[in-house]
């Protein structure tokens, strides 16, 4: 860094987690080329914009960022303008030809590289493409940096993803699925430690297939039991599973790892069994509940997520309703639920019965009031019950107040003129809000 420049970096991110985690990946690479991180796009010797192709209309999102930031160039001649992730995957050259001036296109397995193409770009002037898929991804073992004092940290274990379920762009914008070695995954989770991270989020569009691809390597629960032996690591989650993929093993880890966090996000994406297989999800909704249950009986107090497509090509107000049936079987504390958008390139646009935009509004209306509902009443069941939470630090409205979470990862707000960030400690709750629950200190430290 000695003698190094100091240049700005403007980097903008959309979308899923997994998108957050490489954002921190591209911050670190570039801190180390002597670039600090701006809010304000305007000062920016460099900007890159991540992008996420999963949700509605994404390439609009864009093509409207670089309607802001591509004319700055004329007058900062310095400025580089990049655009990574999903949506640079999908439209590679075709982008550089619609965007004049664009200087990067770089794909999901091309973060490490991307330096070398900015040096390059300001060597040579020359626009940079590079959206090749790659048999090992090695930007998956860049270690971001985290502030001092924090506590949470995203671990990303593989990518890709080799299902082809029928609305889903991912397999064809974040390549097959790649196993990341767990030495590696393993060296990193014991520098995070070593740092002060008290939690890890494994993450990757698959975890419960980690592993299964690579000779000798090991398999999800395995590697979950090694990153449970690992002090200082207090708390483990991960996100996200496929249903068919949810192992015996992995089930019995709940039992086995103390530190193995009693949350599980497992997208059901419909309540009907003909849209399942339509989705070529490759399971049954009984096959799911019971998968629920038997972790329920070694678990009982695991807390469920999901995530749900409601308007799927030919969802009849019958297979709709058996969705809605579903989530007060399964009783949910979080789904995130969405109305159905086709992504080009998948199969499910080409299916003939779409849902109209009217019908699948109205159902999303339902299906959102009823899971409120039950959120609500899992959060007041709490009331009057002790939990251990995680103190993050002060809550948003500031004040004497403060946040943390519980293993089942509850947010819960409390006020104490003292400041125990980072610790462990007793409260009770004394009431559940609409998403959130209030607690009284019972025992610290
Ligand atoms: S398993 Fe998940 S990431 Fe893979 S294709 Fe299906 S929805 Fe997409």
């Amino acid at each position: 860094m000695l003698g190094m420049v100091t240049m700005n970096l403007y980097l903008e991110t959309y979308g899923c987690q997994m998108n957050v985690s490489d954002s921190q990946k591209i911050e670190t690479l570039f801190g180390e080329e002597g670039y600090q991180l701006v809010s304000d796009f305007h000062q920016a010797d460099l900007i890159i914009i991540n992008t996420c192709s999963v949700r509605e209309k994404p390439e609009q999102k864009v093509f409207s960022a670089l309607g802001r930031y591509l004319p700055l160039k004329r007058q900062n001649s310095r400025l580089v303008v990049a655009v990574g992730g999903c949506v640079a995957q999908q439209w590679g050259a075709r982008l550089q030809q619609k965007c004049s001036g664009l200087d990067i296109v770089f794909g999901t397995h091309a973060i490490d590289v991307l330096p070398a193409m900015v040096r390059e770009v300001r060597n040579t002037c020359l626009p940079q493409l590079d959206t090749a898929f790659r048999s090992a991804i090695p930007s998956l073992d860049i270690i971001p940096r985290y502030a001092a004092g924090t506590l949470t940290a995203f671990v990303t274990i593989m990518q890709g993803c080799n299902n082809y379920c029928s609305y889903c762009i991912v397999p064809y914008v974040r390549g097959r699925e790649y196993s990341r070695p767990s030495d590696s995954i393993i060296a990193e989770i014991r520098q995070l430690a070593k740092n002060g991270i008290r939690e890890v989020i494994l993450l990757g569009q698959n975890v419960n297939s980690y592993g299964l691809q690579t000779a000798g390597e090991l398999n999800f629960p395995q590697l979950l039991a090694r990153v449970n032996e690992i002090h200082g690591i207090e708390r483990i989650r991960f996100t996200t599973s496929h249903p068919k993929d949810l192992s015996d093993e992995l089930i019995a880890a709940f039992v086995e790892l103390d530190h193995l966090c009693p949350q599980f996000h497992l997208p059901l994406q419909s309540g009907s069994d003909r849209i399942l297989e339509r989705m070529g999800r490759g399971y049954s909704t009984a096959e799911y509940f019971d998968k629920v249950e038997r972790l329920r009986q070694v678990c009982p107090e695991i807390a469920f997520s999901s995530d749900m497509i409601i308007g799927f090509p030919g969802e009849s107000a019958e297979d709709f309703q058996k969705t809605v049936d579903m989530i007060r079987r399964v009783r949910y504390d979080t789904v995130y639920s969405f109305k159905y958008s086709p992504r080009p390139g998948t199969r499910a646009v080409s299916f003939p019965d779409q849902v109209e935009e009217a019908v699948k509004k109205e159902r999303l209306r339902i299906f959102q009031t009823l899971q409120d509902e039950i959120t609500s009443k899992n959060l007041r069941k709490l009331e009057g019950t002790t939990q251990e939470i995680l103190v993050n630090g002060p809550a948003k409205r500031g004040g004497d107040q403060w946040v943390g979470r519980t293993p089942t990862n509850q947010i819960v707000n409390f006020s104490s003129d003292e400041n125990f960030t980072g610790q462990t400690m007793t409260v009770r709750i004394t009431r559940a809000l609409r998403h959130s629950l209030k607690g009284d200190i019972v025992q610290h430290g």
